[in-house]
């Protein structure tokens, strides 16, 4: 490990062996007092469970008024009108529904008092518990727990515990519901279904990609007498006793039902063992799943929890961050990577997070500039495993990209705004006006939002940095750089000037559209077209054999590769204005400037956006996102201390950092914290924290804010840790902390090597 420091004052710094988490649960455990029915949209995505292959929102086991229920498993991708393609939601697997004397439960009937709903971020259980009195006078006390198998694809597991205060006829219904449907798109058609007294399953498949799911849940039904007492819990024959079990089968809803009658002081526990295998992963889906559901069963309760905690245990001993003496800042953070641990492909190279993760219906899951520029640097230097498993996503996205290119006439690669199964532009090219919806508004992101295929390049420099896998970088990763650089090459186009432009693209702002010569996009298209040349040197000095494969498929003679270097040099920066301020596309600077006091009104509610419309703001100076200073984050060298500091000053003020877009705030945490603004970097990285926790800008019920979420680490290890690249090529940390953190603990993996980072303020 090359980390060195390089400390402050008021900072001693140690590396560490990584260890795994202890200590009690304090910032580990997400807690919920109270449900809310007006906000159960946003509690049911914070409270997403998953393992990296499949999640489940924290909807509940029973129907409740208002939810969107909403189960989502990798490359389970389906057509759908505009949009192009979205994850199909899964059969409704984790349903119990419950009746004590003919009273269906529901937090709606009766009374419930004692509620508490907590997600055990450790281990990723998601636990209810609440004293229920039903409508006739009832009392049960019932507990629902649920996980996610994270050391299994396939595998979760649901089990309610639950007494009675009085002696009460019980009926208990395990159902696998394949009526599903992605806000009215029903995309799973039921092929066949089946039940018994101890099982039930489905088989499904896709309506337009014709991918089959198979859902099995094995079902246990056990009791356990008061302690002292002969209750036999294992032999369900004779405990608890007379239980009618039996399979029914309604329509595309079969289910496993038990009737009995229960006895007051017994613990009741009904588990669903359950797995869920799609035909992509196998070619008996059915068989598979029964398989995996019937040895879940088998090992039982505390032993699949044994397992998934294990291999909790291990993700978090690679990937925790202590932060001692703020408690919201320390559980919004391991929430945050929590978040995106489980959207992570754990077992397949061929999907990527998408910008609202699997935990709800936002932007049909589709991958943005999100992954790679604000997720991927949490894996690439905690979980290199995993972010390769994403880079190869995109490799895989080749052929969509090149066809992008072709299609504009242009050479290279050029990756979708939007992408999902195989990398195509997704990008709806028209959607309903926010603001009016009696009108259609043309987006232009997937034409002309181009920055995206830089951000991919940089994001595979920084894991072959971070890694030193040469393997990856001759195999995958070289040909992403190379042919993306072509693309640039043939994308800006000479003019009069004699210089290359990029004209019409839509800025990494997010306000302002088909402007000219972008600061955000033409310096990371300079800075790749400079990369890719620097890699195509060092492929023909080192792996002379790889690059003259490369060479002749991509089509790089030495006259292209000189025309690179041109469009490198003479690629328009943008202008300079007052004070060393760097404009951010052309025309910027004469753009009206921002009523700056009522951006920083604490009373607004709205978004600029919202507030002047989106025609209205693109006429302003107003940005929704950082530009120059993402730039000047990515690219360090671009500007010099004083300088850095003036765009800093410029452009923070210019951003609707309340109510723009979640991507900001995590990044204006860091550069703020760059120049010393330490007060103002901590506001933006608490904004960014409550981003979902509090639901700041009222959206978090369409999905995890990724990007945020791995803002969020950055910021922490990029921002306050102060991490970056030394002379030497190895990680240097120089930390400037928050007045309230008294220890920050940090682990990175650099060249397959783990260590803590321990930096405590002295
Ligand atoms: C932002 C984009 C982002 C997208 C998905 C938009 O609001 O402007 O930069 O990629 O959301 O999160």
């Amino acid at each position: 490990m090359t980390i060195s420091q390089t400390a402050p004052g008021g900072y001693r710094i140690e590396f560490q062996a990584p260890r795994p988490p202890a200590g009690d649960t304090s910032g580990w455990v997400l807690t919920e007092t109270a449900f809310n029915p007006a906000t159960q949209g946003h509690a049911e995505t914070i409270f997403t469970v998953g393992n990296g292959q499949q999640c489940l929102r924290g909807s509940l086991e029973e129907h409740h008024p208002g939810q969107s229920p909403a189960a989502f498993m990798h490359r389970v991708w389906d057509g759908v009108p505009l949009a192009v393609s979205e994850l199909a939601n899964l059969p409704r697997w984790w349903g119990i529904d419950l009746w004590l004397d003919g009273q269906r439960f529901g937090q709606d009937q009766g009374q419930v008092s004692a509620y508490c709903r907590t997600l055990d971020l450790r281990d990723g259980t998601l636990r209810r518990t609440l004293t229920w009195t039903s409508p006739a006078g009832c009392i049960a006390e019932l507990d629902f727990e649920r996980f996610i198998d994270r050391s299994h694809p396939a595998r979760a597991a649901v089990r309610l515990s639950f007494k009675v205060d009085r002696a009460a006829l019980v009926r208990l219904r395990c159902p696998l519901d394949g009526r599903v449907e992605n806000k009215g798109l029903i995309h799973l058609d039921v092929t066949d279904q089946g039940s018994g007294s101890d099982h039930v399953w489905l088989a499904t498949k896709t309506r337009t990609t014709g991918l089959e799911v198979a859902v099995v849940a094995k079902v246990s039904l056990t009791g356990e007498g008061p302690a002292g007492s002969a209750a036999d819990s294992t032999d369900q024959t004779l405990w608890p006793r007379g239980v009618d079990r039996r399979g029914t089968d309604a329509d595309a809803t079969p289910a496993c039902e038990q009737r009995f009658w229960a006895v007051p002081g017994v613990t009741y526990r009904l588990t669903k063992y359950v797995a869920i295998v799609p035909s992509y992963a196998q070619e008996r889906t059915l068989a598979a799943a029964w398989q995996a559901a019937q040895q879940a069963a088998e090992a039982g309760w505390d032993q699949l929890a044994r397992v998934n905690a294990t291999a909790w245990l291990d993700f978090w001993t690679g990937s925790d961050v202590v932060i001692d003496g703020d408690l919201e800042a320390q559980l919004a953070l391991r929430h945050a990577i929590f978040q995106l641990a489980i959207a992570a492909p754990k077992w397949t190279s061929r999907a990527s997070i998408g910008a609202k993760t699997l935990s709800g219906f936002g932007y049909h899951h589709h991958v943005f500039w999100d992954t790679e520029i604000f997720m991927l640097p949490l894996f690439t230097f905690t979980q290199p495993a995993v972010a390769r498993n994403m880079l190869e996503y995109r490799h895989q996205c080749l052929g969509g990209a090149r066809a992008k290119a072709k299609a504009a006439g242009l050479r290279g690669a050029a990756f979708a705004w939007e992408s999902a199964a195989d990398g195509a532009e997704v990008t709806p090219a028209w959607t309903f006006d926010p603001f009016d919806r009696t009108k259609l508004r043309r987006i232009w992101n997937g034409e002309r939002q181009l920055h995206i295929t830089a951000d991919v390049a940089y994001a595979v420099m920084q894991y072959w940095r971070a890694t030193g896998e040469d393997r990856f970088m001759l195999d995958k990763g070289a040909e992403i750089v190379l042919d993306g650089a072509s693309f640039w090459a043939s994308a800006a186009q000479q003019e009069a000037d004699g210089r290359f432009h990029l004209r019409g693209v839509v800025a990494a702002d997010g306000y302002h559209e088909r402007v000219d010569n972008n600061a955000f996009t033409n310096l990371m298209a300079a800075w790749h077209l400079r990369t890719g040349l620097d890699l195509a040197q060092w492929l023909a000095t080192n792996h002379p054999q790889r690059w003259s494969l490369l060479a002749s498929g991509l089509e790089l003679d030495p006259d292209w590769l000189s025309h690179w270097d041109q469009v490198a040099t003479n690629l328009v920066t943008p202008a300079v204005g007052p004070g060393g301020v760097l404009e951010e596309f052309a025309g910027y600077f004469t753009m009206a400037a921002p009523d700056f006091a009522m951006m920083r009104s604490p009373s607004r509610t709205q978004s600029i956006e919202e507030l002047l419309g989106l025609d209205g703001v693109a006429k302003t100076q107003v940005i929704k996102q950082p530009d120059v200073l993402m730039a000047a984050y990515l690219l360090p060298d671009i500007f010099g201390p004083s300088e850095l500091k003036t765009n800093v000053d410029y452009y923070d003020q210019r951003t609707d950092h309340e109510h723009g877009s979640s991507l900001g705030p995590a990044i204006s945490a860091i550069m703020a914290r760059r120049v010393g603004r330490l007060d103002l970097a901590y506001q933006h990285f608490m904004r960014a924290a409550r981003a979902d926790l509090l639901d700041v800008r009222h959206n978090a019920g369409d999905g995890i804010h990724g990007a945020s979420a791995g803002g969020l680490w950055q910021a922490v290890v990029f921002g306050f840790a102060g991490v970056h690249w030394g002379s030497h090529g190895g990680l240097e940390a120089r930390p400037a902390l928050p007045p309230n953190w008294r220890r920050l603990e940090v682990n990175l993996t650099h060249l397959g090597q783990t260590r803590r980072l321990v930096i405590q303020a002295t």
